[in-house]
């Protein structure tokens, strides 16, 4: 019987495996015997290769629909292999809203080592063609974009960076590889935090960088086990394993999504709900919106109140997780961006970003539902507020 590429990558179809187990054994070793002196040993360092990160590759660069993966020690690490591909005098393109940790890689190590970055607004391609210099290399960006989900047309990006002979990074961390396929609409690299969604249960660190281009494959292997980031045996066993449940998690979630995002568009006290669900161009090359959205309570003073008033979500940094992540961007992920910029960029500390999970979806409206109400009623004193929640 053949199988679906879903079926076959995800469920470790146990077919061409030579481990009868559920699940494969992990390889807890950093070395490997070789029986033949030079006799080129499938493994011999564990830095090198090893069976439960070469396993968890395959899985990833089938799931992204690409030849080649490689899984590194954090998102943040994968996407400083896909720029320490580029060298001295390199120039590369970046969203003007790109992950925090990006951000302070390039600005604060990599320019350093004098490579270049500009920052435009890559949802105007014509923003990103007139910043292309006669040294660039690279455009990257990331749709849906955070906390604002702003959306960048992947076509249309990597037309012009083909156009120029440049490469096309997208981060994909945000759709996963089940809701958007950059390589399909033209990417070369996709990079993504595998701690996010593809783990799913907020327990390990982890990234991946995925690419059809043998020469960028190499280069981003050198990296891997020349600098020393890979991802470990253990957290790769464990990845492969969270895979498994992938589809249904995220399925779940976005469906859950759906129905937050239904809820808080109805509600007086929000101002704005920002859901990629709803944007045009952001489902002309995606599956759906995906399970994060974005919004802004209509008095910011009240942001504190909401969340004492909140029971489920986890309130944190991070997302994809199988709870509910609440994250409060102005005091988290862009604390470090100045008021000043944080206020132009509409980052204010009325803005939420709420990472979907896996509880019942009715249970979180009415949690939201309880906390907006509080948050929102003046009157209410601490002691009615206790006695309302717990008879809930
Ligand atoms: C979390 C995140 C990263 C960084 O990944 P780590 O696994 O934390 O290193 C990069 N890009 C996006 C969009 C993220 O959300």
């Amino acid at each position: 019987m053949s199988l679906s590429k879903d079926t076959e990558v995800i469920f470790d179809s146990h077919r061409g495996h030579d481990y009868d187990s559920a699940n494969p054994p992990l390889y807890d070793s950093s070395t490997f015997h070789q029986k033949v002196l030079g006799g080129g040993a499938e493994y011999d360092y564990a830095r090198s290769g090893n069976p439960n990160r070469e396993l968890l590759e395959e899985k990833l660069a089938k799931l992204e629909g690409g030849s080649y993966a490689f899984a590194y020690a954090s998102g943040i690490a994968a996407i400083s292999a896909v720029l320490l591909t580029l060298k001295a005098d390199d120039h590369v393109i970046l969203p003007d809203d790109v992950y925090g940790g990006t951000f302070r890689l390039t600005e604060q190590i990599l320019t350093r080592f004098n490579i270049r970055f500009t920052t435009v607004d890559t949802t105007d391609i014509s923003q990103i063609e007139q910043a292309i210099e006669d040294n660039t290399k690279l455009v990257y960006i990331e749709t849906p974009s955070n906390p604002l989900f702003k959306i960048t047309d992947v076509r249309a990006a990597a037309k012009v960076a083909h156009d120029h002979d440049l490469l096309l990074a997208v981060d994909n961390t945000f759709m996963t590889p089940l809701g958007q396929s950059p390589l399909e609409l033209g990417a070369d690299v996709v990079v993504h935090s595998a701690t996010k969604f593809l783990g799913g249960h907020s327990d390990i660190i982890a990234g991946a960088a995925i690419t059809n281009d043998k020469t960028l494959a190499d280069a981003l292997y050198l990296l891997q086990n020349g600098t020393g980031t890979a991802l470990s045996a253990q957290d790769s066993w464990t990845l492969a394993k969270h895979l498994k449940t992938l589809p249904v998690r995220f399925k779940q979630s976005v469906d859950n999504a759906q129905k937050l995002e239904a809820f808080l568009q109805q509600r007086d006290e929000i101002a704005e709900v920002y859901y990629p669900g709803n944007n045009k161009l952001h489902l002309s090359q995606s599956q759906h919106g995906g399970a994060v959205l974005g919004f802004r309570l209509k008095d910011e003073t009240k942001a504190q109140a909401f969340v004492d008033a909140l029971s489920l979500p986890l309130v944190s940094v991070s997302l994809g997780g199988v709870e509910t992540i609440l994250s409060h961007p102005a005091t988290m992920s862009h604390a470090a961006v100045p008021k000043e910029v944080r206020d132009e960029r509409n980052i204010t500390f009325g803005l939420f970003r709420l990472s979907v999970g896996l509880e019942d979806p009715d249970e979180l409206i009415a949690d939201l539902n309880y906390a907006l109400k509080e948050a929102f009623n003046d009157s209410t004193t601490i002691g009615q507020t206790e006695e309302q929640h717990t008879s809930r």
